[in-house]
């Protein structure tokens, strides 16, 4: 493959350039021209396709609300107003620095986001331990990832979403879809999975769901907050109806009598009862995975986003595990990533526990080696910080931070309890986003920086299959435009720290001897091999001079698990109800998700013409039953009331959807915000909120 020069490239020549799209973990491949029109390219994980929101990308590199010059106002009551760079990177540092200088270091967080690169998510990372000396940072993709990869290291030993390249998926005969609605989410994967027979659970009949029937499959529909009811019923399944591959649970496991002590109490009768899903349908997926050869168990956010989320990821390893499929030839289990970079974004130190390299923050080696490439003291490099979840809860609090750095992120829309995450905001003596387009958290800011679009600048990716990518520059950003990465170095240059560069290969380098001996090791891998067309998948650590380069790692777990043991894990496992039940006042469990035309908090989504035409405003899908008992119709207007919130949502009736179950979409701002409505209970271990069940009722509106 040619990848082309960008525009004023050596040639001079306007012309495309290889890149890939800015928004899901599929990463597909994407041609990009030197007016930001978009093409869709060849890449094993799209295979030439792209959905509206690929295709649809271009539109906001020339959107007319595209910011293009710092706004700054001294007070939240007044209007902004337009500045210089000079002046608002000076008037950030110099707010940061009396803020620091007065309240100590964890006065300041950051915020970064699952969207940014590699190299944006390491270097904001050391700006927040380094520059700012503060333990307060962490990243939305805490919302997005954290139970499914809290979830793989306690089994594997190694968190990496899929664990074998998507086409793997190609041969498969059956595979298990636990809360994932792919075919809105990333369609193009939906190509990986036409020769299989889908199961897919899910309290609702999504366009997946609708494949799996007809793929001779079953849609498995759950009460929200009790898939992992269900896994244990069919780890009992498993167990009673023969179906144990004793010989790997033998030599690839350890955990498994731990795990079945629990799963025993679930024979599949007694968990149908709880969850809803017939217990001949259990008993008959079970026997659809052991008696094939080439079969996966695949989780999403249905399983993860739950205040025991990552216990009911685990329900779903040890299921796995049971019948033998991880690390097995043709088989396996896997989490699919949300965002662009969800999977590089949560291994280079943006999030509160971690360093670069997926490097433990508590852990001392890791520390002195982390320390050592950045020219400081182990003993000045802080410890964890709070979780998203509990950071902005913390904001303007006596014991909290005093301002915020925001990178990539939306947080009214995309933070659960929105009432609670305003009021947080609005109690910082300063907030400060970088951002495209004026999102609803950017204007809630006392600072907005205008940073550049994906199609305009230089970086790296990894996708689902921790496979390291590169994003290209196709075009320049705008005139008073700068990359992250830039604003990153000039604010640390502002608080007098050295050490930050802004060119994104020199970035790169250090990330990769910051990464060197880590789970994430990088180090062998480099922006010439990535532009040579090599498919690298970390682990890839440097070899020495004059050693042939190592080939990355496409497949993990064939011969050992990550564990010092080798083996993986089963862990006991129990269900607990939802942290919220429906009650009198609240009778109904709403669940979250996405829409096809719609990405993350819909800043960027809803400004595209084409795409907000499909999908303009929220809505809620109920069923016609229950519709009629609140007095709504299809069409209707509906208040939607939880105990923290309300949002409005036009109602839609779908027969198919349990009668105590409402959906919503939460890429909607304003009044029309899902997360209004969500509860902010945390899983004990990912400190994930429970997005994927609240308690609501509905209410007519006029
Ligand atoms: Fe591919 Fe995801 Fe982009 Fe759609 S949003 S084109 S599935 S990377």
């Amino acid at each position: 493959m040619s990848l082309l020069p960008v525009v004023g490239g050596s040639t001079g020549v306007a012309t495309r350039v290889a890149t890939h799209c800015p928004y899901c973990a599929l990463q597909c491949g994407q041609w990009v021209g030197p007016t930001g029109d978009v093409d869709a390219r060849e890449f094993p994980t799209n295979r030439g396709g792209l959905c509206q929101k690929g295709w649809t990308a271009g539109a906001l590199l020339n959107h007319p609300e595209r910011l293009t010059a710092p706004l700054l106002r001294e007070s939240r009551s007044a209007e902004f107003a337009t500045v210089g760079w000079d002046r608002a990177l000076a008037y950030v540092g110099r707010r940061l620095a009396d803020l620091r200088a007065e309240y100590g270091p964890d006065s300041v967080a950051v915020f970064g986001a699952g969207g940014l690169t590699n190299e944006k998510s390491y270097l904001l990372g050391k700006f927040a331990r380094v520059a700012l000396g503060t333990s307060q940072i962490d990243y939305n993709g805490r919302f997005c990832m954290s139970s499914a990869a809290a979830a793989g290291n306690r089994a594997f030993g190694v968190d990496r979403g899929l664990p074998f390249p998507v086409t793997d998926l190609d041969d498969a005969e059956v595979v298990v879809l636990a809360g994932a609605n792919v075919a809105e989410t990333m369609p193009p994967l939906m190509g990986h999975l036409g020769g299989a027979r889908l199961v897919v659970v899910d309290p609702r009949r999504t366009p997946t769901a609708e494949r799996a029937i007809a793929s001779g499959g079953l849609h498995l529909q759950p009460v929200p907050g009790t898939d992992l009811v269900l896994a244990l019923g069919m780890l009992h399944a498993a167990v009673t109806d023969g179906w144990l591959d004793t010989g790997y649970l033998a030599e690839r496991t350890s955990g498994f009598d731990d795990a079945w002590r629990v799963a025993a109490q679930w024979w599949p009768e007694r968990a149908e009862r709880v969850c809803g899903v017939p217990a001949a349908d259990m008993r008959t997926v079970v026997a659809w995975l052991a008696a094939t050869s080439r079969r996966y168990v695949l989780t999403a956010r249905g399983a993860e986003q739950h205040a025991h989320g990552v216990d009911t990821v685990t329900a779903w390893i040890n299921l796995a595990l049971a019948l033998g499929l991880p690390g097995r030839p043709g088989s396996g289990f896997g989490t699919i990533t949300g965002q662009g970079n969800g999977q590089g974004g949560r291994e280079h130190g943006q999030k509160s526990d971690q360093l670069p390299g997926y490097r433990s923050i508590s852990d001392p080696a890791a520390r002195e080696h982390v320390a050592g490439v950045w020219g400081v003291a182990p003993d000045a490099l802080p410890g964890p910080g709070r979780s998203a979840t509990e950071l902005i809860a913390a904001l303007g609090r006596p014991d909290g931070p005093r301002a915020m750095l925001v990178f990539g992120s939306n947080l009214l829309v995309s933070a659960p309890d929105g009432n609670a995450v305003a009021e947080r905001l609005a109690a910082l003596d300063l907030l400060v986003v970088a951002d495209v387009v004026p999102g609803e958290t950017a204007m809630a800011a006392d600072v907005v920086l205008p940073v550049a679009q994906w199609a305009e600048e230089e970086g790296t990716m990894t996708n689902l299959e921790g496979r390291v990518l590169r994003r290209r520059r196709a075009l320049r950003p705008p005139e008073g435009v700068r990359t992250d990465l830039e604003v990153i170095s000039g604010l640390a240059a502002e608080l007098g720290a050295a050490g930050f560069p802004a060119d994104p290969r020199a970035v790169f380098d250090e990330l990769r001897a910051a990464s060197a001996g880590g789970p994430a090791d990088y180090s062998g891998i480099s922006y010439d091999r990535l532009d040579a067309g090599e498919a690298l998948h970390w682990p890839c650590p440097a070899r020495a001079p004059g050693e042939t380069a190592h080939p990355g790692s496409p497949r993990l777990f064939t011969e050992r698990f990550a564990h010092a043991d080798g083996r993986a894990r089963l862990v006991a496992v129990d269900h607990t109800d939802a942290a919220e039940l429906p009650d009198p006042e609240y009778p109904l469990r709403a669940t979250t998700g996405r829409v096809l035309v719609h990405y993350q908090s819909g800043a960027q989504t809803r400004r595209v013409a084409e795409l907000a035409g499909i999908a303009p405003e929220s809505f809620i899908e109920v069923h016609p039953d229950t519709a009629a008992r609140a007095g709504l119709a299809d069409g209707d207007w509906a208040r939607v009331v939880s105990r923290r919130g309300k949002a409005m949502a036009r109602v839609r009736c779908v027969p198919t959807l349990r009668p105590d179950t409402v959906f919503l979409p939460f890429h909607f701002g304003a009044g029309q915000a899902a997360n209004l409505l969500t509860n902010p209970a945390l899983d004990p271990i990912s400190r994930m909120p429970e997005f994927k069940v609240c308690a609501v009722r509905l209410e007519r509106s006029s």
